[in-house]
């Protein structure tokens, strides 16, 4: 490889929004395909720790969709996962490079090959305090059966679940596709 000019990339000055960068860079990278009938084509979530300040002050504020203005309002904000994540749609995709910066959704390599965001598939954005379950089968009657104990065994298990809610943060979804270089691209 024969590099013409090195230069550092500018990145934005939030630290979350940087780590976000960093996470979806790392994940447009392309060693495999996942499916072959849709050629180089695969959606990825890409998570993050993200502050609810930054998560309203960047995204709801910044995006301007419906959506965004309701859960502005909505005091306390509660998680926005599965049926209440953003969906936001192709047209709406340069708020999202106002608040990510100039080529987010660009990977270019040593080849001529890129890597991308589709955007004409929008993206989908969810936020929160996810709740991760632990199950205890030590007292479970199925676990503890014994066979001579003359009852029958249970069918299903019965554990106790204790659940862990750490730092809340922001689930990011897009398409990527791999592609060669165009000229004028960046
Ligand atoms: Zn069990």
């Amino acid at each position: 490889m024969k590099v013409f000019k090195e230069q550092q990339m500018q990145l934005s000055q939030h630290r979350e929004l940087r780590v976000l960068r960093q996470q979806i860079f790392d994940n447009l990278g392309y060693r495999y395909t996942a499916s072959r009938t849709l050629g180089h084509v695969r959606q990825v979530m890409v998570v993050v720790p993200f502050s609810k300040a930054n998560f309203r002050g960047l995204f709801l504020q910044q995006v301007s969709l419906p959506v965004c203005q309701e859960l502005l309002e909505e005091k306390p904000l509660e998680n926005c996962f599965g049926g209440r994540a953003i969906t936001v749609p192709a047209e709406n995709m340069g708020e999202v490079d106002a608040i990510l910066g100039d080529n987010w959704d660009v990977r270019t390599f040593d080849t001529n090959t890129v890597c991308r965001v589709v955007r004409a598939e929008g993206l989908r954005i969810s936020w929160g305090y996810k709740k991760r379950e632990m199950f205890s089968h030590r007292d479970c009657p199925r676990c503890n059966w014994a066979e001579d104990s003359g009852d029958a065994r249970p069918e299903v298990c019965s554990p106790a679940v204790s659940y862990m809610v750490g730092e809340p943060e922001l689930h990011f979804t897009f398409t990527r596709r791999r592609g060669h270089w165009v000229t004028g691209l960046m």
